[in-house]
């Protein structure tokens, strides 16, 4: 489980190598800001896939070695525990009113928010906003995305960043994000967290498992309540092309979790 921080993507030049509780982080570049720049950057990914797993960086115990070619002795300050991204994150969660364990990948997509890093990056090209400066970004940002670790459920509804940035309609609710995210009042993702005893659809029985998928996809309890059209392939595409149908699927996903959560506290009180 713990493998994921080794998996990491990190700026170019940057690797992490592991041994038991220990991490090391290599930077390798040519100047000396570059190697800080970048050292900094792949912290803030660490920490961030750290908090996201329950875990934290003994700060204190945290050294630098800085290996140089150069005769004159050279400084380097590289700050361990910056909260930005944290910070970021939760942001992002909130704007979506995403649950809180849901991945920073997926909460930035789902909230249109561009990753800091990366906004950082533009800033110091000294063009932040130009037309070219910005598609740039969003092309450094989908490259990000599509090799993530996390948020595969988000990716395959939003494969595409730019169309979903570009919407001129439509905002996400509780409801929504809980089908986008995955993240949700669904037997599988309660099972991960040990609110249920199994993840089974109770209409289906133990052979379907009970995730957003399932639940707005196959699931024959909402067969009558989807529209039939509606596939994991084709949902966001139809909610961008106008707000009739952005409602119509909000208003839908609203139905099905409302029901989701009414059938979790029904069980609950069985209990
Ligand atoms: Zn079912």
């Amino acid at each position: 489980m713990y493998d994921g921080i080794l998996r990491q993507a990190l700026p170019e030049g940057c690797t992490v190598v592991g041994f038991a509780d220990d991490i090391a982080l290599v930077t390798v570049a040519k100047t000396l800001e570059e190697a800080m720049g970048r050292c900094s950057l792949s912290i803030d990914t660490l920490m961030s896939w750290l908090a996201d797993n329950g875990l934290s960086l003994a700060d204190h115990k945290t050294e630098a070695v800085l290996i140089s070619s150069r005769r004159i002795v050279e400084k380097a300050t590289i700050r361990v525990g910056r909260q930005c991204k944290t910070v970021y994150r939760r942001c992002a969660l909130r704007i979506t009113s995403s649950f809180c364990t849901v991945s920073e990948e997926a909460a930035l997509v789902i909230a249109g928010t561009i990753p800091i890093d990366l906004l950082a990056a533009e800033r110091r090209t000294g063009c932040t906003g130009s037309r070219t400066q910005r598609s740039s970004t969003i092309e450094a940002w989908q490259r990000r995305w599509n090799s993530s670790s996390t948020g595969w459920w988000t990716h395959r509804l939003i494969p595409s960043l730019i169309p979903w940035l570009q919407r001129r309609h439509g905002q996400v609710d509780f409801y929504l994000t809980q089908i986008i995210s995955g993240h949700g009042c669904y037997k599988d993702y309660l099972y991960r967290f040990k609110h249920e005893p199994n993840p089974c659809c109770d209409h289906c029985g133990t052979a379907s498992i009970e995730d957003a998928e399932h639940a707005f996809f196959i699931c024959p309890l909402y067969e009558l309540r989807t529209e039939r059209f509606l596939t994991v392939d084709n949902i966001i595409n139809c909610m961008l092309e106008n707000q009739r149908n952005w409602d119509a699927v909000a208003n839908l996903a609203a139905g099905i979790l409302k029901d989701l959560r009414r059938r979790e506290q029904s069980r609950r009180n069985q209990q």
